[in-house]
């Protein structure tokens, strides 16, 4: 019930007219009509707020128009906008996953323009997209043939829809996983139409499970069987489950294709040995492995499936892929991601990639960083601490590695906020109620660029000079 107080601010909420006529929106480069719809949304807010108390008065038209000001403002600056990852975590699926090799931003630049995308040059007929990307990746990856979508929760909807097709995919229970944002794989396997054969529990499933849908004689029997990389947890305890090769052998006897949704999908290189590459995923007996581009692979945004020719082809071939394709921009970065990998030799084991130089920045060089950072930042109270890094992104669950931090004085919560709304926006972590930038995640040619974000967010000698 609204009180008198109440009404009497919604009848002197701002007129539109006036809030137009008002002097802090006289220059703006917004087109009339756009100001209008933006004030008359933002006015219907703060009426809705006043009749549901969240707000106690109305504001006169000029202090409402220089609201609306600022909101145009901030809708006009580059969004996403550059962050300095400085939490820690190398894969941060928030602050975007993989950053790009310097290389793979050019190549997807020159695309951005008129560019070679569906033309062969030498003969001017018309040509594949995947033409170039194609052969690289499959050589990089060690697949017989390989193709590319939007990312993988589509290679995993167009995989499980075409192979899962007619009888649908056998999927155990200890593999149902949610990956983020209530997004779950049997769901999005399930979503182009294909059944979802559940089997086994949460916590045990055996051979027999498996055994029991592909047998005809007890039904129609399931079209594929789809393993899935646990991702982001981890089961301890009584627990079982089938292996790859098991089941590759039973996908052998029953003539059906094992699909492995293996999320990350490393190419080895310097990453931890323990999350196994996409070829050995196929050596293990995996018919078709998917994959995500902007994980352990360090490219943009994409979905790798890789594997037998005669399973891929028939993926490529189908309506759905036509709908997922990449774009040219995403085709020209993650041909120069393969080409990094492919030249690894090249750059000492190590591929010119973010995510790998992350990884094999040593202990040693992030504790001088660090120290001299501190020292620039002449911050009372600062330290250089120990930290725990992690790859993320769901790739190796549990995984930490060493790291070294900027532990700044201050209250956590405003500091850490003064860091995000200052340009650029600086991200680092709370931990025991101070603010740590770990230094594993931050680019070294950033370093001043941070200094002076310190700086400004009232710690320090602003500017950071030297
Ligand atoms: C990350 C992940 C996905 C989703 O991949 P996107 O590229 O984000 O679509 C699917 N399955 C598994 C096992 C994953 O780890």
């Amino acid at each position: 019930m609204p009180s008198p107080m109440t009404d009497s601010a919604l009848a002197r909420l701002p007129k539109m007219d006036r809030v137009l006529a008002a002097p802090a929106l006289a220059g703006t480069p917004w087109r009339r009509e756009i100001v209008r719809r933006v004030a008359e949304s933002m006015l219907g807010r703060l009426r809705t707020e006043l009749r549901e108390g969240k707000a106690s008065d109305a504001v006169d038209a000029e202090t409402f128009a220089g609201l609306v000001a600022e909101q145009l403002a901030a809708w006009a600056n580059a969004h996403p906008q550059r962050v300095i990852n400085a939490t820690g975590v190398l894969l941060h699926t928030n602050l975007g996953r993989a950053p790009w090799s310097r290389a793979a931003i050019e190549a997807a630049a020159a695309a951005a323009g008129a560019c070679d995308l569906e033309v062969e040059l030498d003969t001017g007929a018309r040509g594949s997209r995947f033409s170039w990307l194609r052969p690289v990746l499959s050589a990089v990856i060690g697949a017989p043939d390989v193709h590319t979508v939007n990312n993988n929760a589509a290679g995993l909807l167009v995989a499980c829809t075409v192979l899962g097709d007619p009888g649908g995919v056998v999927l155990s229970y200890g593999q149902m996983v949610e990956i983020g944002d209530g997004f779950r794989v049997a769901t999005m396997a399930a979503a182009g139409g294909c059944r979802i054969i559940g089997v086994g529990s949460t916590n045990r499933t055996h051979l027999a499970d498996y055994e029991a849908a592909l047998d005809p004689t007890r039904g129609p029997p399931a079209s594929a069987i789809l393993w899935v990389h646990l991702s982001n947890f981890e089961q301890h305890g009584y627990v079982t489950d089938v292996g790859l090769p098991a089941l590759a052998a039973l996908a052998r006897a029953r003539k059906v294709p094992l699909i492995a949704d293996v999320g990350s999908g490393s190419l080895g290189a310097n990453l931890p040995a323990r999350e196994p590459t996409v070829a050995q995923y196929l050596e293990q007996g995996a018919d078709v492995v998917l994959a995500s581009g902007d994980k352990l692979l360090g490219g943009p945004q994409a979905g790798l499936i890789a594997g037998g020719a005669q399973w891929v082809e028939r993926i490529r071939r189908h309506p759905m892929a036509r709908a997922l394709r990449p774009d040219k921009t995403t085709i020209a970065a993650l041909h120069a991601t393969a080409l990094a990998h492919a030249m690894s030799d090249a750059t000492g084991g190590v591929p010119a990639l973010p995510l790998h130089t992350m990884v094999a920045v040593t202990l040693e060089s992030l504790r001088q960083r660090a120290e001299l950072l501190a020292a620039r930042m002449g911050l009372d109270g600062a330290a250089v601490v120990e930290s725990q890094a992690t790859i993320g992104g769901g790739s190796l669950p549990g995984d930490r590695m060493p790291s070294v931090a900027l532990r700044l004085p201050g209250r956590a919560s405003a500091l850490a906020r003064r860091l995000r709304v200052g340009s650029p926006a600086v991200v680092g972590r709370i931990d025991a109620d101070a603010v740590l930038l770990d230094l594993r995640t931050v680019d070294p040619i950033d370093d001043d660029v941070l200094v002076a974000a310190v700086g400004r967010a009232g710690l320090g000698p602003v500017g950071g000079e030297r």
